[in-house]
């Protein structure tokens, strides 16, 4: 099968991470950037580089932008150029297009113009960070919804040698774990009976609440 074909626009310092990230994992990747020094830098690192305004559509049409299956529009600070940039993605027929926000009113826009996901990677960063802050044995943390967030945590020493059972959370906290990544791998939907070691990984899921509580009390 052809791999999946990825065009970001805005080679700044998120697009291009997400670029080169995605050329690791194997996709092939056409950057675009109006600038010709940054193209230059990126040249030999993605599968196609092009110097050019992604707000002039006839450009983008000679790309054949609508042939790739997500567009992702990395301009950030220009909101105009983002929001000019993301119409003709969709207009041109891509099929996902993924747009980045710097505001909750640029995020609001993108999405009234059919933007099918629109991400605001500095607040997640940084409400990711407060938490890592505060929860050290967070390792990760993800927002499943308004509500629900998924966090991977390290088992601390006073959780070691206890069954799921006795950690009781479902009870005691309202969360769920649903994977333990031991030592010698991966337990996915783990029992009662499945015993906890510290330093293992366990995957928890439940509402934002529920886990603050838990964070807060299994430390
Ligand atoms: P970051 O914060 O991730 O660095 P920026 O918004 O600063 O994001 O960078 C956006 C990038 O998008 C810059 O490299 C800029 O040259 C590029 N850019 C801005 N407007 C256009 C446009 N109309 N067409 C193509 N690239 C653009």
């Amino acid at each position: 099968m052809k791999p999946k074909q990825f065009a970001v626009i805005g080679l700044g310092r998120f697009g291009a991470s997400l670029a080169l990230e995605l050329m690791d994992l194997g996709y092939e990747v056409l950057g675009v950037d109006r600038d010709e020094e940054i193209v230059e830098d990126m040249s030999d690192l993605l599968t196609h580089t092009v110097v050019a305004d992604a707000t002039d559509e006839e450009v983008l049409k000679s790309l054949g932008i609508r042939n790739f299956d997500c567009g992702i529009v990395a301009i950030g600070d220009d909101i105009q150029t983002s929001i000019l940039t993301a119409i003709q993605l969709k207009e041109l027929g891509v099929k996902t297009v993924v747009a980045k926000a710097i505001s909750v009113l640029h995020g609001r826009a993108l999405d009234k113009l059919g933007v099918d996901r629109v991400i605001f990677p500095e607040r997640d960063m940084g409400i990711r960070v407060a938490h890592q802050l505060v929860t050290p044995n967070l390792v990760d943390y993800m927002e499943l919804s308004k509500d629900y967030l998924l966090v991977e945590m390290t088992v601390t020493e006073c959780m070691d040698g206890k069954t799921l059972s006795e950690l009781n959370t479902r009870t005691r906290y309202g969360v769920s774990v649903v994977a333990l990544n031991q030592h010698k791998g991966i337990i996915v939907a783990p029992t009662a009976m499945d015993v906890l070691k510290a330093g293992d990984i366990m995957v928890v899921i439940g509402t934002k609440n529920n886990i603050d509580r838990f964070e807060g009390e299994v430390v």
